[in-house]
This record gives structure tokens, sequence and C-alpha cells, in this order.
């Protein structure tokens, strides 16, 4: 068995490529063999898959996705920048990028500090978009202090 695995935050497959159903429910309760489909920690399933050798395929293109969605991000956040909610529960509530990390941001929402994925950095949905970009060297005041 071969382990070329690499381990990104949130992303496991679960049971090493065990077969589920359109459910998420394991099937034939033990062993990695199967048709059916693979599923990761972060909820996204596989495509009908006929082993769990295919499943992991699936699982390592998943996760260079991810990982891709993350630098193309990573390149997009810069600090100093103002984000708007994307979420409806939020409406009106805008962010400053304090901090840009390998895989998260940090930010100030006018009461606290966070930090977020940079892959919600994108317009969908439950993320955020760009309200205000900056130029040149990022704002003073936006500088994270601890
Ligand atoms: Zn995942």
């Amino acid at each position: 068995m071969t382990k070329a695995t690499t381990v990104l935050t949130g992303h496991g497959l679960w049971y090493e490529g065990a077969p589920h159903d359109e459910n998420g429910v394991r099937m034939y309760g033990r062993g990695t063999t199967g048709t059916g489909r693979g599923i990761c920690r972060c909820g996204e399933k596989s495509p009908i898959l006929h082993s769990a050798g295919q499943r992991q395929q699936w699982h390592r293109e998943h996760k260079a996705t991810i990982r891709s969605a993350a630098t193309t991000a990573g390149a997009t956040v810069k600090v100093g920048q103002v984000w708007a909610d994307n979420d409806k529960r939020s409406v009106g509530r805008t962010i400053t990028i304090t901090t840009v990390g390998e895989s998260r941001a940090e930010f100030f929402d006018g009461i606290h500090h966070r930090r977020a994925l940079l892959t919600r950095f994108r317009p969908t949905s439950t993320g955020y978009r760009l309200v205000k970009d900056v130029l040149g060297t990022p704002q003073h005041e936006a500088t994270l202090q601890d």
C-alpha cells in the first residue's frame, strides 16, 4: 500500500477511501473495496467510483483543488483591504485584513480580531467580496497590534 498522502487540515478521506452511498453512509460495513463514493471530512463527495484507489486519487485531486484555490486567494488577499461579508445574516458587515498567512487571513471586523480561510475570500454566497483594495504599501492603521 503506497502512502503518498499529504495532510490538509479539514480534508481527510473517510475510512481510507471506503465506499459510501448517496446519503454518505458507509457501505458494506468494512474494508475499502466496492463501488461507491469517497467522502472528504469537509463534506465533499466523489462521483461513484469502483475502488478505494480511484477514491484516493479523487481525494488527492480534491485537495489539490483546495490548495490552488488558497494560493489564488492568497495572491489576492492583502493587508489593509476591506471586504464585505456576503452572508445574508451579516449584511453591512465589513472587515479589514490585518495579516495574511499561508492558508488563513486575520481580520478586524470593528469589534473582534478573527481569522478565516483564504478560500473564503471569493465572491460566493458565504464568502467575502472585495470592497476596497489597497494600492502600494499597506495602510498603517491596518497593522495588527498585539
Ligand atoms: Zn475536502
